[in-house]
């Protein structure tokens, strides 16, 4: 077997596999884009995908379990793990602590599979950097009026968080230059499609109609008109 001369795996190990190479895959979105359902769906049931678990500052919500949805460490262990340089990467995101722990991208256990990570996108760039072989592909919304029902359709959102969200997006949408990959998930189905040939084959997707700076215009128009009041401090 072929494949690009590249970080982790041996020679003789990429001969010896009996799939194409593993490497690890960085899903960024803005919210409302379905990120978290393309990364399960991805995992679920999947021999071939793993989760790569973070560590956090933040407190769990309900429902969610130490060290399945992520490792909860509080600030002082976290800063320590990071002197210790057990982070392939981390970032400050909405005032808590994220990072990806090299074991989980390193893990013996996960050997010939893709793992993935659900980071944002400060995380990702710092992932390229570390690890050049990684895959990053960022999820686009197919409009900006469906992101803005699936954001709405949360339900907890007050229009202060959504105006946060949109904000959070604008600046997020400026880091797709950086990545490999664009998918639409129109369609969720399809959207798997596209990324397991990316990953398998390394095939391009179908461009999208609507590319990052179109959505960047929409959604600042957005929140000029809608929720103006909210944004005004923060811009
Ligand atoms: P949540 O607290 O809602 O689970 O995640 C908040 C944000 O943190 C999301 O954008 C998520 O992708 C990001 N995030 C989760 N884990 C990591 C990580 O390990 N590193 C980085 N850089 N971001 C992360």
């Amino acid at each position: 077997m072929s494949g690009r001369n590249g970080t982790g795996i041996s020679a003789d190990e990429e001969v010896a596999g009996r799939f194409p190479r593993a490497r690890p895959l960085v899903l960024a979105a803005t919210s409302g884009t379905g990120k978290t359902t393309i990364a399960r769906r991805l995992v679920d049931g999947s021999d071939r995908y793993v989760f790569s678990i973070s560590a956090t500052t933040r407190p769990a919500r309900p429902g969610e379990r130490d060290g399945v949805d992520y490792h909860f460490l509080d600030e002082d262990d976290f800063e320590r793990r990071i002197e210790a340089g057990e982070f392939v990467e981390w970032a400050r995101v909405h005032d808590r602590l994220y990072g990806t722990p090299l074991s989980e991208i390193e893990s013996e256990a996960h050997r010939g599979r893709h793992v993935v990570l659900d980071i944002d996108v400060q995380g990702a760039r710092q992932i390229k950097k570390a690890i050049p072989d990684a895959v990053l592909i960022f999820v686009l919304p197919p409009s900006v009026d469906i992101m803005m029902v699936r954001l709405k359709r949360r339900g907890t959102e007050a229009p202060e968080n959504i105006a946060r969200r949109l904000l959070s997006a604008l600046d997020e949408l400026k880091a797709v230059p950086d990545f490999d990959y664009v998918v639409v998930n129109d369609d969720l189905d399809e959207c798997l499609a596209e990324i397991r040939l990316i990953m398998e084959e390394g095939q391009e997707p179908a461009a999208p109609e609507m590319d990052a700076e179109d959505l960047r215009a929409e959604i600042a128009r957005i929140l000029d008109s809608e929720y103006g009041p909210y944004v005004q401090d923060e811009r």
